[in-house]
């Protein structure tokens, strides 16, 4: 088992790509704890995940709001006593093209994506630092590198992940903590189904595998990160995109 007792820490695990993470973590030994803004979902999820036969604490916290975050990670360490893996997976859109998107549209995306994985890994690096050891994964997107027409704001936010994982891959090297982001492209989950059809079926002619990601693409990517088999890989950007961006 590739992460047998390790406790790896998940934002936004109630569905789509954080519940597969959490899921393929668990079927390789992990012990969970899954945080995300709403309840709904999380109990669920704590169900699949200890039916694998490890262990799995849901927190209810919004990753942009630092008490929240920082409480988080304390319960989770007087229980647990350390977090072995940090998986900053919560995001969102809110699209608009630059002439009229909201001042609010920007903050809030840069708060969710961008600040909140700062938050994250803010709290829990001491934990890891203290341990010697430490992984963290960061999930981007390929919009990140690229940037995106109606996107400015997520593009921006993504980018800053990007950066934000190099600087603490930096920071964090001689702590013996690996900090890697995923650029997941085009997955099927909620967050895309929203999208109308015309878009889709543009976007699936830029994938030269035809077809759209799944959640379980980014997971087994995350699986490997978060391993000793990737012990010595840090300060990287996997893109798991189908081929769109190459
Ligand atoms: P999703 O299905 O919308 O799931 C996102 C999860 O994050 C939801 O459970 C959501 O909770 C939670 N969340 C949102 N705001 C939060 C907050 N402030 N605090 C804590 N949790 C929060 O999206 P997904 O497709 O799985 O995306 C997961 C990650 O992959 C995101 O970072 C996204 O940007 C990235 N990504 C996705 C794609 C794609 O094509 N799907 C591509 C590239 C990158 P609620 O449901 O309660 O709002």
């Amino acid at each position: 088992m590739l992460l047998k007792d390790r406790l790896a820490l998940i934002t936004g695990g109630s569905r789509g790509i954080g519940r597969e993470i959490a899921l393929a973590f668990a079927r390789e030994g992990a012990n969970l704890a899954v945080c995300d803004i709403s309840p709904e979902g999380l109990e669920n999820v704590r169900k699949e995940i200890e039916a694998l036969g490890v262990k799995c604490e849901i927190y209810e916290a919004d990753v942009q709001k630092k008490e929240q975050v920082d409480q988080t990670v304390q319960k989770i360490l007087d229980t647990q006593g350390r977090i072995d893996i940090l998986v900053n997976n919560a995001g969102v859109t809110k699209d608009n093209l630059i002439a009229r998107m909201s001042e609010s549209e920007w903050d809030l995306v840069l708060s969710i994506n961008l600040k909140g994985t700062f938050l994250f890994t803010k709290a829990v690096c001491r934990s890891m630092i203290r341990e010697g050891r430490g992984k963290i994964v960061n999930i981007a997107s390929v919009i990140g590198l690229v940037g995106n027409l109606g996107q400015a704001n997520y593009s921006a936010s993504k980018a800053g992940v990007i950066a934000l994982t190099k600087s603490a891959a930096r920071e964090f090297a001689r702590k013996n903590i690996c900090v890697n982001a995923i650029a997941p492209g085009f997955i099927e989950t909620q967050m895309t189904q929203a999208l109308q059809e015309e878009m889709k079926q543009k976007a699936l002619g830029g994938i030269p595998l035809g077809r759209f990601g799944k959640a379980s693409d980014i997971a087994e990517t995350a699986l490997f990160l978060a391993s000793d088999k990737a012990d010595y890989i840090t300060g990287q950007v996997i893109v798991v995109d189908g081929g769109m961006v190459m």
